[in-house]
């Protein structure tokens, strides 16, 4: 918008009549004293001031505008008689004026140059938005090289832990061999095994991130029959968790096309951090069944739970629940290759949960997805 100052009434019907005319929105005052008002109520683009007026002149009134926040952008184009002599015009600029036009005031000159103005305003304003743009984009990859260097430390350090158990584990192991001691030597074995296996979990997984940053993770894709696999995984789990209480129920008894042993690991991944997040109690429940055509999967536990917050992150790369991660080791990557597994076969993945009470991981498969046959042939 643009605000002419003058006191004389003709002057700012005539210009006002020109700028609307060419579709500019105009406000006026009549002196400096409302002219101020006016601008530290409102943001104008252009104000057009007239040089001599009575009480506070159009320069006054610029010196005392350049303090304005609100007229921080604002151009000014001072008008005054054509007699002004050079000393007024030199007045005009150092006070923070843009522009100067003689009266009587030639309009084509005039609009020129409030169209120029008004480029000008709009590039800056452009120019703004992109600094603004570019700070922010600055801030998030600051933000996202603060995550590298996070998760790098927590996964030296997840990788170190197993190593110094397997280092231990090794010198024992040569002690008992000394001592010809076949019994502890075979449970020292186990033991290192069972270390190499995490070892090997964690290496897995730190690949699949890279494989999916590269768009190199690629599935094999066949028709497998769900209850089956899942059959296999609880028998299994139940053996290395003795004491663990899973109840299972339902049944597909169907055939779903996917990649087997992702669909397991997405399984893996939710029983075992059922059982990592909640300490002390021994019991999972886990239910299968047909919804709409899908496969519907979900693994119940009565651990920590956590808030609605945490709800809506935990599939984020690195994520990991503040408040609980000193306790629990782990990357917080599991649960994003989850759901890029489960993306990737057009199913959902999500989570029902309240602090203090369990969770429940679910998700669902499409009995027959869209890409199947292609896929197949
Ligand atoms: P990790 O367990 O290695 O940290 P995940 O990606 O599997 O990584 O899980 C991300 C985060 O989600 C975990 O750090 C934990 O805070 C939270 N979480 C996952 N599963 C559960 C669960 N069953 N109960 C409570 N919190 C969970």
């Amino acid at each position: 918008m643009i605000l002419i100052v003058d006191d004389s009434p003709e002057n700012i019907i005539s210009l006002k009549k020109v700028l609307e005319k060419n579709d500019f929105e105009v406000d006026t005052a009549s002196s400096g004293e409302e002219a101020l008002k006016k601008i530290l109520k409102k943001s104008y683009v252009l104000i057009i001031l007239d040089v001599q007026m009575p009480g506070m002149d159009g320069f006054e009134v610029a010196e005392a505008i350049s303090g304005y926040s609100k007229a921080k952008e604002t151009a000014v184009i001072f008008l005054s008689a054509a007699s002004a002599n050079v000393n007024l015009i030199t007045k005009g600029y150092s006070s923070g004026g843009l522009d100067y036009i003689s009266k009587p005031v030639d309009m084509n000159i005039l609009l020129l140059k409030v169209k120029t103005f008004y480029r000008i305003y709009e590039q800056s304003r452009k120019l703004h938005e992109m600094q603004v743009a570019l700070q922010e984009e600055i801030e998030f990859r600051k933000e996202a090289e603060r995550k590298k260097d996070e998760f790098i430390s927590i996964a030296s350090h997840e990788l170190k832990t197993p190593m110094t158990s397997i280092k231990g584990y090794i010198q024992l192991l040569e002690r008992s061999l000394e001592k010809n001691d076949i019994e502890t030597t075979r449970s020292r074995l186990t033991k290192v095994q069972n270390q190499v296996e995490k070892l090997n979990l964690l290496v897995a997984d730190l690949l699949d991130i890279s494989k999916i940053e590269s768009g190199k993770l690629k599935f094999n894709r066949r028709y497998f029959s769900f209850d089956e696999v899942l059959d296999h995984i609880v028998e299994v789990m139940q053996q290395s968790h003795p004491q663990l209480k899973m109840h299972k129920s339902g049944f597909v008894s169907a055939e779903i096309f996917g990649d087997e042993m992702r669909i397991e690991q997405v399984i893996i991944n939710f029983i075992t951090n059922a059982i990592k997040y909640a300490p002390g109690s021994d019991q999972i429940e886990i239910m299968t069944e047909l919804r709409d055509d899908c496969v519907y999967f979900s693994v119940r536990d009565f651990g920590i739970g956590m808030s609605e917050e945490h709800q809506q992150k935990i599939f984020d790369k690195f994520y990991r629940i503040e408040e609980t991660s000193e306790r629990f080791q782990g990357l917080g990557i599991g649960l994003y290759i989850c759901q890029e597994i489960i993306d990737r076969h057009g199913g959902k993945i999500g989570v029902n949960s309240q602090p203090g009470e369990g969770s429940e991981f679910y998700f669902t498969l499409p009995l027959h997805p869209v890409h199947a046959q292609s896929e197949i042939l």
